[in-house]
């Protein structure tokens, strides 16, 4: 490859106390946490909006809830804070369905959580505006400013040209750890999973839809709850489009198109993800080019199918479609800790732990034992070899079958509020790194935020 030299540059700059890149799942309530705990802060995100893929591909928000159906224990809302506050709020503008009991596989997930996407985009970037979040849309983070183990500063391109966004603490929110990746920090790239495009589908009946799947066997588990204004309709359906005929079983593997949707709204599918497995990491930017073309011709192909099988369904049309391919990961961070899955299926507790969590979304094969939860571990955010930056969301946690865990939306939303909280707490006390925070004053302080903790922890 030929190469340019490009000249010393002397770029604008901005301060903050706590800088977080990535205005997605997590960001979101890092940023939220951060603003809120005093700091100066500002959330650096690529898109026109923030979300990420809560607002973009994920179905139901998995989980807030233990598994608590199969195991027939105590039904515990075990996420809470900013995140079930978000929620609420959402809920009130209409924008959610609230938490309703998943029917016929309770044993993957007790609880269905639907959500409109455009409402959580909005009710999201109205929250970061009241807490006085500086949320820099339209902006990249494409490098970093490093010296010694610390990061100084990220530097972003927008449309008004390079600024350096300098800080004291950093949170790498950007799922696919664009941040430690430039900040020289060590990492894997698995590429163990498929990326998508999830499209929203006009026109069709999700009644129709239900009763198309029961009536023909194929049914394997929905939710009833609010839609349109009317209470107890079904909100999400999933089943097994094999069992209708196994040619369209297999039109549907072919296309990698999930028989699940979810919506709070007549006569729309929210929500139908199109799997495509790439042959390289999705970090390769050709490669994602040609993964973006491919999976919009699936969505053509799948519509097709809606189209011709759905009972109802000859005029669906695609609604929405994500802006961007959605990923399940795309490097893995190093960090501290790297919490193992026999520890979450185990339903560890740590003496640093910054939230409890109880959904495996490999559930039932894989399941949080009893219907226990684990926690998370402050140490498995904690950045290797770099004093100020915490890396969230679905890029901590090596092994695949915990990440099926760590990574989902509401583990992400609750790993947010607990960096945030933290950073927070480092500028106010002027520590010199993430890792002098004391934990009994982290704890407090999420406590503080509504953050519940589903075990003792006997720190003091
Ligand atoms: C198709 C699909 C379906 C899923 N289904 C479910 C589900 O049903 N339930 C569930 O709970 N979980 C689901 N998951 C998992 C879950 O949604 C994700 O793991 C989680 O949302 C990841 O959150 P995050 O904050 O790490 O990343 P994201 O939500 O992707 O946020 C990253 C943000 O950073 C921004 N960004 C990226 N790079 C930069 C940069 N260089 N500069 C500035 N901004 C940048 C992005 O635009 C984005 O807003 C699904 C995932 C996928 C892909």
């Amino acid at each position: 490859m030929d190469f340019v030299v490009r000249p010393e540059q002397k770029i604008p700059l901005r301060r903050y106390d706590v800088v977080v890149a990535g205005g997605g799942t997590g960001g979101v309530f890092a940023a939220l946490a951060a603003a809120r705990g005093g700091a100066k802060t500002a959330l650096i995100e690529s898109k026109g909006y923030v979300g990420g893929i809560a607002a973009e591909g994920g179905c139901g928000l998995h989980s807030f809830y233990n598994l608590w159906k199969p195991f027939n224990v105590e039904k515990r809302k075990v996420v809470r804070g900013i995140p079930e506050e978000f929620i609420q709020r959402l809920f009130q503008a209409g924008g959610c369905s609230g938490h309703n009991e998943t029917v016929m596989r309770p044993e993957y997930d007790s609880d269905t959580l639907c959500v409109d996407v455009e409402a959580y985009k909005y009710s999201a970037l109205c929250m970061l505006r009241e807490a006085g979040v500086h949320t820099l849309l339209n902006t990249h983070a494409v490098d970093v400013v490093r010296e010694g183990g610390r990061i100084s500063g990220v530097i972003t391109e927008s449309h008004q040209g390079p600024e350096a966004v300098m800080g004291k603490i950093f949170i790498d929110a950007t799922g696919y750890g664009d941040v430690s990746a430039r900040a020289g920090a060590g990492y894997s790239e698995p590429n163990d999973y498929p990326v998508v495009n999830s499209m929203g589908v006009g026109g069709v009946d999700i009644d129709k839809y239900f009763s198309f799947l029961k009536e023909s066997g194929a049914l394997f588990e929905y939710a009833r709850g609010p839609r349109s204004g009317r209470a107890n309709q079904i909100i999400r359906a999933d089943g097994d489009w094999a069992r209708v005929d196994p040619a369209l079983g297999e039109a549907v593997k072919r296309l990698g198109m999930s028989g699940v949707t979810t919506t709070i709204h007549d006569n729309y599918f929210m929500f139908i993800k199109i799997n495509f497995k790439m042959a390289v990491s999705p970090s390769n930017r050709d490669a994602l080019a040609d993964a973006e073309f491919e999976l919009r011709r699936r969505q053509q192909e799948a519509l097709e199918l809606i189209q011709k099988t759905i009972p109802g369904a000859a005029n669906a049309f695609i609604a929405r479609t994500a802006s961007t391919i959605t990923i399940r990961r795309a490097r893995c961070i190093e960090c501290d800790y790297d919490i193992p899955l026999n520890e979450i299926l185990n339903g560890a507790h740590y003496p640093d732990e910054v939230f409890s969590y109880g959904f495996h979304d490999s559930a039932p094969r894989l399941q949080i034992k009893g219907g226990k939860t684990y926690g998370l571990p402050y140490r498995a955010m904690l950045v290797k070899g770099l004093d100020n930056l915490f890396a969230i969301g679905m890029m901590i946690t090596s092994d695949h079958e915990a990440h099926m865990s760590t990574r989902n939306t509401v583990s992400c939303m609750a790993m947010g509020q607990a960096a945030g909280t933290a950073a927070a707490l480092c500028v106010k006390h002027d520590l010199p790194g993430i890792r002098d925070l004391p934990y009994p004053k982290l704890y407090d302080a999420l406590k503080s935020g509504k953050v519940w903790f589903d075990a003792e922890i006997p720190y003091k």
